[in-house]
């Protein structure tokens, strides 16, 4: 039952596992969610193309970095990168037609003990995101929130198949 360093290792469960006793083993681990099970984002994907969408393909890496605190201390400070390639199928807003965007996720998480640490984190950290831990951490709703932040403001085409020189604007339909 030895959890090992294997770059092939599964979590038990990825909605409820101790997020800093993974960072403090450096452990790595990968698996997949469905889209179905992504909350936020299945409100945003193409409802007619949910059951074409592939499972995403997740994978994490705890880490532990010495830091500097106040009076000159080092601590071992838990990291997490979380990395995600996958494409979901939003809906055109210039044709309205479906298409797949693309989209990876490459992010490293400092991970605090509370929302006070999170708060007192320094803003604009360029090496890494703050969230706060848990000893029973849920990585879906973690990969859940990082798509939905990823997505694109304005979802389109990079060019349009249907589009006619006709259609101006957005959202012009015709009933018959
Ligand atoms: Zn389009």
């Amino acid at each position: 039952m030895s959890q090992t360093l294997s770059c092939s290792a599964v979590l038990d469960n990825p909605r409820m596992f101790d997020v800093f006793a993974f960072a403090r083993k450096q452990q790595q681990a990968s698996g997949e969610v469905l889209v179905q099970n992504l909350s936020r984002i299945l409100n945003e994907v193409t409802p007619d193309k949910l059951a074409q969408h592939p499972a995403l393909r997740w994978n994490v890496t705890g880490a532990i970095r010495q830091e500097l605190v106040a009076g000159g201390k080092s601590v071992a400070m838990p990291y997490l990168r979380l990395t995600l390639e996958g494409a979901l199928w939003l809906e055109c807003q210039r044709c309205l037609e479906p298409y797949q965007e693309p989209l990876t996720i490459d992010i490293w998480y400092r991970i605090v003990q509370n929302s006070a640490q999170a708060d007192a984190a320094p803003a604009n950290d360029e090496r890494a995101d703050v969230i706060v831990g848990s000893r029973q951490f849920d990585l879906i709703d973690l990969i859940d929130e990082e798509l939905l932040l990823s997505l694109p403001l304005v979802p389109k085409h990079s060019v349009c198949p249907f589009t006619h020189e006709s259609i101006v604007g957005y959202g012009v339909e015709t009933s018959n």
